[in-house]
């Protein structure tokens, strides 16, 4: 029987990636996101090892779902949690909405993932891979939130490999960078000058350009195989170097 795993946040971006890179290895992917025409979309094309499962993960009960269609496709060993929303916000001027909205996606979707997945996974094991950001390490402009849900990220995932290692579970991170996604588009498609904003996204990490989603999609199948058996309570950085630079080098 093959290993199965929950996607979270699989119909697109670094998730899609996600999903498609553990399909090509092996894995049978329940990919738990709202997008329902788009999970469609890839069951389609990926066939029996992809399932879509439409659903919201700030409902612990969409989490349950997404569990019980892996377990029936296959042995599960391994979930992430990936789905995030972003918007722009300062302490100054914060709005409620918007405050509300992201901690509910990105820190409680992401402890509701872990919760139902340390109960699916205790016994027979596994690895959980949350999705932080550089943001959780490092301050950018109008991120008071994600920033604080991204940091509440790495803290979590520290906590749970060190509450679960003893029941056979691994529990890390992947702190990306810049990553070309709809995420990003909908902030490129947002600024006055799309070209000068995507210079600055690239110029951001000293490998200049942005990130492919599949070179994160390599770390998080990298932490949920047993290469990484002694791997437990990291957040990895996939930035180029970007937070390894704090002084604008010549060249
Ligand atoms: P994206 O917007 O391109 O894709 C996110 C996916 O999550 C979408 O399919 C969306 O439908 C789904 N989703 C959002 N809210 C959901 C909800 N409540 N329930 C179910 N599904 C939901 O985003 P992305 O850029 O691929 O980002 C994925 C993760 O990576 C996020 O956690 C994000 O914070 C993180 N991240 C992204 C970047 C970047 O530069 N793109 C950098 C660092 C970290």
């Amino acid at each position: 029987m093959n290993n199965a795993v929950v996607v979270t946040g699989a119909a697109n971006g670094i998730g899609e990636a996600i999903a498609r890179l553990l399909v090509e290895r092996g894995w049978i992917v329940a990919g738990l996101d709202r997008d329902e025409p788009r999970l469609e979309r890839l069951q389609q094309e990926l066939g029996t090892a992809f399932v879509g499962v439409a659903g919201d993960v700030t409902r612990r009960s969409d989490h349950e779902r997404a569990r019980q269609v892996a377990d029936g496709a296959g042995r599960l060993a391994g979930w992430v949690n990936n789905a995030g929303i972003e918007r722009p916000t300062t302490a100054r001027a914060l709005d409620e909405t918007d405050l509300q909205a992201i901690v509910q996606v990105n820190l409680i979707g992401t402890m509701l993932g872990c919760a139902v997945a340390t109960e699916a996974l205790r016994g027979a094991g596994g690895a959980i891979v949350n999705m932080s950001s550089i943001h959780s390490v490092a301050g950018f402009p109008e991120s008071f939130v994600y920033a604080a849900t991204k940091g509440g990220i790495d803290a979590l995932t520290r906590q749970l490999a060190v509450e679960e290692a003893a029941h056979g579970i691994r529990c890390n991170a992947v702190r990306p960078g810049a990553v070309l996604t709809p995420l990003t588009q909908s902030f490129l498609d947002a600024s006055d000058d799309p070209e000068a904003l995507l210079a600055k996204y690239a110029d951001l990490h000293p490998i200049r350009r942005l990130i492919e989603p599949v070179e994160i999609a390599r770390v998080v199948a990298f932490l949920l195989s047993r290469e990484a058996s002694f791997v437990n309570g990291e957040s990895i950085t996939v930035d180029g170097g970007a937070t390894a630079r704090c002084y604008p080098f010549p060249g």
